[in-house]
């Protein structure tokens, strides 16, 4: 797994953990089913704090969480593709096999994770996250971007690409005869930048191209997915 760490001025630290193909699968169980205990027990192993997990349906929808939330594992998981938080120690976590995972923080108290594919990017839920947390703890100052399918695997029809390019300009799509390549990491980095978060830091590495390293659904069909944990540390 992938650790990343940063120290907050108060003293309290932003940890963000993504796990690898060889740390197992997290995928969040279908609806009314509970998670196995493997799952727990792979979960417990990136972190003892209480964990937040989302069903995630490729939309914009924002879950904010306090404490009650967390209270049990199991009765959480409703349908959103982001969530954010004021607290410490609540492990707030999306899973992806090609999809961009991002996390967010200001330099006070709030922190956020994002699940982006293309859908989510086209419906502004980087945008839509940070505006609400702005909103709710503060400024944003930092992101974070797991691993994720690089430009040059990432085929994306011409047709649905236009929006994208007339949203974040051409370096955003190669054209490449019939079909072409969508750069998410790149309308990402753009989005984050609009929005004044400066600090990105990103896991150059490509789910697709590094078949031992991460899950693909994209190159191998693979169902299995990898998870990104972000939580604060109180001081
Ligand atoms: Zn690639």
């Amino acid at each position: 797994m992938i650790s990343y760490e940063q120290q907050l001025p108060r003293g309290d630290k932003i940890v963000i953990v993504c796990t690898e193909k060889s740390d197992g699968d997290f995928r969040v169980p279908p609806e009314g089913k509970i998670a196995d205990q493997g799952l727990e027990q792979r979960r417990k192993q990136i972190t003892s704090h209480r964990w937040f997990w989302i069903r995630q349906q490729h939309r914009a929808e924002i879950a904010t969480v306090g404490t009650s939330e967390t209270e049990t594992t199991d009765n959480i998981g409703g349908a959103w593709d982001a969530c954010i938080t004021s607290e410490a120690f609540i492990a707030l976590s999306v899973t992806t096999a090609d999809c961009l995972s991002i996390a967010l923080w200001g330099t006070d108290r709030g922190i956020g994770v994002i699940h982006a594919g293309w859908r989510g990017l086209r419906l502004g839920i980087i945008e839509k996250t940070i505006t609400a947390m702005k909103h709710s703890f503060g400024e944003v100052a930092s992101a974070f971007i797991g691993p994720h399918i690089c430009a040059g695997c990432y085929e994306f029809s011409p047709k649905d690409a236009q929006d994208f390019v007339k949203r974040w300009g051409s370096d955003v799509y190669l054209p490449s005869g019939a079909s072409g390549r969508l750069d998410l990491a790149l309308i990402a980095k753009s989005s984050l930048r609009e929005a004044g978060v400066n600090d990105v830091a990103n896991v150059d590495s490509c789910t697709a191209c590094e078949s031992e390293r991460w899950f693909s659904y994209r190159a191998r069909q693979e169902e299995e997915r990898m998870a990104m944990v972000a939580w604060r540390e109180q001081a």
